[in-house]
């Protein structure tokens, strides 16, 4: 694994300040944070350099206000949020860099935290302009990224400044980089790799890496009927996609090459219409699918031959779930598989690494995210790591 500073790295930082990049791009309703996972993921770090005597200025985006002033975008909505998951007072400064934040460094004493405005209110954020990234870094002593889910993004708070100022990765990235380190850099093998969800087009990018990295590719969800369907299955009314056939056949090719094996289903669960516990609920093999139905889900001996081929694994890699998990029954095959997988992570026999919006969902509703080595929430940072990219935010911290 290429070499990152941490926070092992750092002595006494008493009077130093330090700016940490961290995720405060939380879920609100009515004015108010519905979910602080992500601020519990940064507190470590946090608390970490206020316990070493810094004067922490917290730097993160909030929505999108595309390099302008939006009020209800301030990231002063989060503060109570944050206040109450650090247990500690929070200072807010309505500016990123110059004399207010000069001054409210000045005010701050060793130990002291503050959170600088919305990132992305300065049109020079998303622009990596060297000239913001110099004004920031000019209240700083060093640079701490945290922030691991918008490290996909070459930004002045993301990228910009770990040229400028001695960078370190927080805790919650130094976690993530290690995890995905062992799923899929230098991961113990065999290794399977679980892609479900929805569409075959979103996730290209992801199955043309994958069967170059894994011994056992798991194709499940809507994105499996695109490959039956390529095959010569009649997927009947199922979500397909018929056009991408011929790139199916490609990747297919591919993992022939690569010596990965390719599992697709051999029995789903079909119905007429796409509702809970529909009357024409049921399950059959591929091929007896009928013109008027759909696949929702893999039916219940594809679960029992992937959980069989999961026991012969070391590394789990895991987005997507297998059907539409959102609409009962057609969460069984990702519920009981995911249970397998966490079952043979608490033996200690798999590394299980999951990611993804709607997997976290699914992993969650399986109630089996406790269990799991590693769960990202990084969405869109996860999921370029999973095609094979190198992260802008993560190569300055390499670079550092
Ligand atoms: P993630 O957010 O974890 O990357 P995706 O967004 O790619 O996952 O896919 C999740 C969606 O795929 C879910 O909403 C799920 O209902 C849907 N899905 C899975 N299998 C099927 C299927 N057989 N038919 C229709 N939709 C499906
Ligand atoms: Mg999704």
């Amino acid at each position: 694994m290429t070499k990152f500073r941490t926070l092992d790295d750092l002595g006494d930082l008493t009077g130093k300040v330090a700016l940490v990049r961290v995720d405060l791009n939380l879920p609100m309703q009515d004015g108010a944070v519905t979910d602080d996972t992500r601020v519990r993921a940064s507190a470590p770090t946090i608390l970490e350099l206020a316990a070493k005597g810094a004067k922490v200025l917290l730097l993160a985006h909030f929505g999108r206000p595309k390099g302008e002033r939006v009020s209800t975008m301030s990231v002063s909505m989060t503060l109570d949020a944050v206040q109450a998951v650090l247990g500690k007072e929070v200072m807010f400064v309505p500016e990123i860099a110059g004399p207010v934040v000069e001054q409210a460094v000045g005010i701050l004493r060793p130990g002291d935290i503050a959170m600088l405005e919305n990132t992305r209110f300065w049109k020079g954020e998303e622009k990596n302009d060297p000239e913001l990234a110099k004004a920031i870094a000019a209240n700083g002593d060093i640079y701490v990224n945290d922030a691991f889910s918008a490290a996909h993004r070459a930004h002045a708070s993301t990228e910009g400044l770990a040229h400028l100022l001695p960078a370190y990765a927080g805790r919650s990235m130094e976690a993530e980089l290690k995890a995905l380190e062992a799923a899929l850099g230098n991961p113990v093998r065999p290794v399977a790799a679980v892609v479900g969800g929805a569409k075959v087009s979103s996730k290209l990018d992801v199955l043309t890496h994958l069967v170059t990295q894994v011994d056992h590719l798991i194709i499940g969800g809507g994105m499996a009927n695109t490959f039956l369907a390529a095959r010569g299955v009649n997927v009947g009314k199922s979500l397909c996609e018929h056009d991408l056939a011929a790139t199916a056949e490609a990747i297919l090719d591919a993992a022939d090459g690569a010596s990965c094996t390719v599992h697709l289903p051999y029995d789903v669960v079909v119905s007429k219409e796409f509702a809970a516990n529909p009357p024409s609920l049921r399950t059959c093999n591929v091929h007896e699918v009928a013109a008027d139905e759909m696949i929702l889900d893999l039916g219940p001996l594809a679960v029992e031959a992937l959980a069989d081929v999961l026991k012969t694994c070391r590394t789990l890699v895991w987005n997507g779930p297998l059907g539409a998990f959102e609409t009962q029954p057609f969460d069984a095959a990702t519920v009981a598989l995911a249970r397998s997988a966490a079952a043979l992570t608490k033996e200690g026999a798999l590394t299980s690494v999951a990611g993804g919006g709607d997997t976290v969902a699914a992993l969650n509703h399986a109630g089996v995210a406790d269990d799991f080595t590693y769960i990202s929430t990084a969405g869109g940072a996860f999921l370029e790591w999973m095609e094979g990219k190198e992260l802008p935010g993560v190569k300055a911290l390499e670079q550092a």
